[in-house]
């Protein structure tokens, strides 16, 4: 199968140091394979997108030299796609209507082990006794196994760790969850490569490709870039946009911190598909 892989931001906030890790190893893995490299511009949630952000981050792609290989597409666009997968999940049982609250959902769920958050308890699987429906929910099922070519092998008990998890909120937005399984497949998306903080959203995304009988990608997640106090380095603490004014400067760091040692020259990125070529994540032809 001809690799396609993709970079998928969501415009929140201009690419930092962290992003850029994910996009270069996105680019880099692609190229590697000889394959294609996508852009998606994950805006579902538009009220948290500044306008005009989308254009100020292919504009930092471009002024690094990671172009796509096809136009980009947006999320925002894409609603018709999700409903279809929402409609076909309805009508095989795998998702349902919820008519909870926030507070009720508050009121009758412990805490999620990992993370503090809410684990759903269920209480509309049957049927929501006439309230009016909010969100869509999936309805997850036991476990998860699946291994992850950086991570290696990686388990999770969906119902106990996640719960049923949402796909329409009760705001009309599409849920991420849905919105990329439903993108990655219609791209014909084969390799996955982005940040590790989005590791634990893989057992969600898997479990809807089986569900909608998709196929699953091969899945690499790169290592954090950690802000000075050890904190994941993230728009939302505010993390500094790239300074584009040295391109090269910053895709040296990005490589570094993916393993590689590269100069910063105009031939930085060709030698870095050489060393990726190498790496120990790297998927050799037959081991996949
Ligand atoms: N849009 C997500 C983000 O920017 C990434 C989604 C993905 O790569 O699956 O965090």
């Amino acid at each position: 199968m001809t690799y396609r892989g993709r970079f998928a931001p969501s415009p929140t906030g201009p690419l930092h140091a962290g992003s850029l890790v994910a996009a270069l190893a996105s680019w880099l893995d692609a190229r590697a394979q000889g394959g294609q490299w996508l852009v998606r511009v994950e805006d579902v949630d538009g009220p948290r997108c500044p306008p005009g952000m989308d254009q100020v981050i292919l504009g930092q792609l471009a002024a690094l030299g990671l172009h796509p290989d096809e136009r980009p597409v947006w999320q925002s666009r894409r609603g018709a796609l999700y409903q279809l997968a929402l409609d076909r999940l309805i009508a095989s049982g795998h998702a349902y209507g919820c008519a909870c609250t926030r507070a009720e959902i508050a009121a009758a769920a412990g805490p999620r082990p990992r993370h503090g958050e809410l684990v759903y308890t269920g209480t509309c699987r049957h049927g929501t006794n006439g309230r009016p429906v909010r969100a869509w929910r999936f309805r997850v099922d036991g476990r998860i196994d699946w291994t992850d070519r950086r991570l290696g092998p990686q388990t999770q008990d969906l119902a106990a760790e996640v719960g049923d998890f949402v796909l329409k909120r009760a705001d009309g937005l599409w849920a991420y969850q849905l919105a990329v399984v439903v993108d990655d497949a219609e791209q014909g998306i084969t390799d996955i490569v982005r940040g590790e903080d989005l590791a634990d959203n893989t057992p969600r995304q898997i479990a809807l490709q089986r569900a909608l009988g998709l196929p699953t990608p091969r899945y690499l997640h790169t290592p954090l870039v950690l802000a000075a106090d050890g904190h994941k380095l993230s728009k939302q603490n505010g993390a500094a946009a790239l300074d584009l004014r040295d391109p090269m400067a910053r895709l040296r760091e990005a490589a570094e911190r993916l393993g590689l040692q590269v100069d910063d020259s105009t031939t930085l990125l060709a030698a870095a598909v050489g060393q990726w070529r190498a790496h120990a994540w790297t998927v050799r032809a037959g081991s996949a």
